[in-house]
């Protein structure tokens, strides 16, 4: 078994990016600039905005992080959204979901410029990505394609199962996988919660992708022999050994689970990483075409 290193290739990344950064303003060009904004202050999705405003520190971007209560109204959160969009300085912006009950999400996405919509959920990217256009395309997906990609993981002809259909996650993914690209060609099977022969489907999988949320829901017993598994899942669980009081798990059980594979992504370390490279690297994009 190899780990599919999502740190390790994130950084590396990185380390390209601000290279890129460094060519940009050597030719008069300006740094690519990011806006965050945050509804409210639940812990998860702070831990998540506060890395990615540091990753852009670290490839030299810059960034601006608007706060928002979680009782703002949905018509002040859409002005907030409209004001960068026409914020020539801004390139790029993402609005951290979830968001509360009282605001649609989808409202909020449709209101960003789909030539700012570095997160890539704007019904526009997603249409293009459909389509094989240019378009940028979900960070945790186009991070997993990257990470495939650097592994030299053989995609073309493979048997790939997807668990869960998120938006974000699942249903972008299995259309990423089966698209005519160098990191695709795969049979495609999509998986969910009404999938009534869910073991069956995935031990028949070359490829399995897992992003249900559901702790260590994936067992060996799931899992074909010589494997690639991803596991997008990200559980906060109590813990006596660390700092904080809790670590991150996975949807994937990864004692038993990485006997079995050929390949793995820890959690944390292997998508997470990888789905704030993908996050740069869009709004670099949005920049040079801004
Ligand atoms: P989500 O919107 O909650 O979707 C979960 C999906 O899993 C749904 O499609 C659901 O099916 C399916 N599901 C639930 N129980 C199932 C079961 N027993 N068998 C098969 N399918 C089942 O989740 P998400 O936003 O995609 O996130 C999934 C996980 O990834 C979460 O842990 C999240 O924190 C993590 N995540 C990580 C990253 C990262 O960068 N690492 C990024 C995004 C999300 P139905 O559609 O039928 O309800």
């Amino acid at each position: 078994m190899q780990l599919l290193d999502g740190k390790l290739t994130s950084n590396t990344l990185k380390d390209e990016i601000a290279l890129e950064v460094t060519e940009l303003l050597a030719n008069g060009g300006k740094k690519p600039h990011l806006a965050a904004i945050l509804v409210g202050g639940n812990g998860a999705s702070e831990t998540y905005v506060n890395a990615k405003v540091k990753a852009c520190k670290k490839v030299g971007f810059d960034s601006t992080l608007i706060r928002l209560d979680s009782s703002v109204s949905e018509s002040i959160l859409l002005d907030e959204v409209r004001k960068i969009n026409e914020n020539p300085l801004i390139d790029g912006l993402i609005v951290q979901l979830p968001l509360p009950k009282h605001i649609s999400e989808t409202k909020v996405t449709e209101t960003i410029l789909p030539e700012k919509d570095v997160d890539g959920f704007h019904p526009v990217n997603l249409g293009r990505m459909m389509l094989n256009l240019p378009s940028f395309l979900p960070a945790t997906p186009a991070g997993i394609l990257e990470l495939l990609d650097r592994y030299n993981i053989e995609t073309s002809g493979k048997h790939c199962v997807v668990i869960g259909r998120s938006h974000i996650v699942g249903s972008p993914m299995s259309i990423l996988m089966a698209r005519n690209t160098k990191v695709g060609n795969c049979t495609v099977t999509l998986t969910h919660s009404r999938t009534t022969n869910l073991e069956e489907i995935t031990r028949s999988a070359d490829i399995l992708i897992v992003a249900l949320g559901k702790l260590e829901f994936v067992k060996a017993c799931m899992v074909k022999q010589g494997a690639v598994v991803v596991d997008v899942g990200i559980t906060r669980v109590k813990s006596a050994t660390t700092k904080s009081g809790w670590k991150l798990k996975g949807d994937v059980a990864f004692d038993e689970v990485s006997k079995k594979c050929s390949y793995i992504t820890p959690v944390p370390g292997g998508v997470g990483p990888m789905t704030i490279a993908s996050l740069l690297k869009n709004t670099l994009q949005a920049s040079k075409q801004n």
